[in-house]
């Protein structure tokens, strides 16, 4: 029996920030990962999603790779809006930031609501279930002490499909920063090198901004990198 999530990328706000979108097939449960910005887009885009098997969709979760300000800040309207109350999932290391949210818009003139509690901390090797689909969390630090990596694993014709949400821990071409709140280098490189670099170069890379690309391209022709 094979495993197959729809996959959505909205991009919101004026960081460009993607919002991605993972749905259990058969089961209709999802995840949101980085909502980011534009709830009403978000939510409106929600509801055009149609499983095959004609369930309905049932968001279980809003995950954040990172507590900054372009991840988090449509996850209050997301969560009030839907009834089956996502839980709101996040590395405790970044939970300062995240309450902070009001604070970082001021520096870049933006207007945030208050945020809502975490609901639930992602812990490193945590193992996530939504509907059928497996997903796991790589604590990697560096641009910001609480950036994880979320991981999903599918079935494919060829064996698993492994994908992972990389935040802002790994771009296509590039890197995170690591000038902003608590930003350390050496530990992102790190982080890069011993949690992203490892993993099978087949393996997508789904960044928190720009395109997708994977583990073996970034490895050949990241200038960050190589
Ligand atoms: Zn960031
Ligand atoms: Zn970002």
């Amino acid at each position: 029996m094979t495993v197959k999530a729809i996959q959505k990328n909205w991009v919101v706000g004026p960081f460009q920030c993607n919002c991605r979108l993972i749905v259990c097939e058969e089961t209709g449960e999802a995840a949101l990962i980085d909502p980011g910005d534009e709830a009403e887009k978000i939510l409106r885009n929600l509801e055009g999603v149609k499983t095959s098997s004609g369930v309905p969709l049932k968001l279980r979760y809003l995950l954040h790779t990172h507590g900054h300000l372009d991840h988090v800040g449509a996850s209050r309207k997301v969560r009030e809006s839907r009834g089956e109350g996502p839980k709101i999932s996040m590395h405790r290391g970044d939970e300062p930031l995240y309450l902070q949210l009001i604070e970082q818009g001021r520096l870049f003139g933006l207007k945030y609501d208050q945020p809502l509690p975490i609901d639930e901390y992602l812990e490193d090797t945590q193992e996530i279930r939504v509907g059928r689909l497996l997903l796991s969390v790589l604590h990697t630090p560096g641009h910001s002490p609480g950036s994880v990596c979320i991981r999903m694993h599918e079935d494919s014709e060829g064996g698993v499909l492994e994908t992972v949400f990389s935040g802002d821990t790994l771009f296509q071409g590039s890197v995170g920063r690591t000038d902003l709140w608590g930003g350390d280098q050496d530990q992102m490189f790190k982080s890069i090198r011993q949690r992203l670099l490892v993993l099978d170069g087949d393996t997508r890379i789904c960044p928190g901004h720009g395109p997708d690309t994977t583990v073996g391209t970034e490895k050949l022709k990241n200038p960050f990198l190589i």
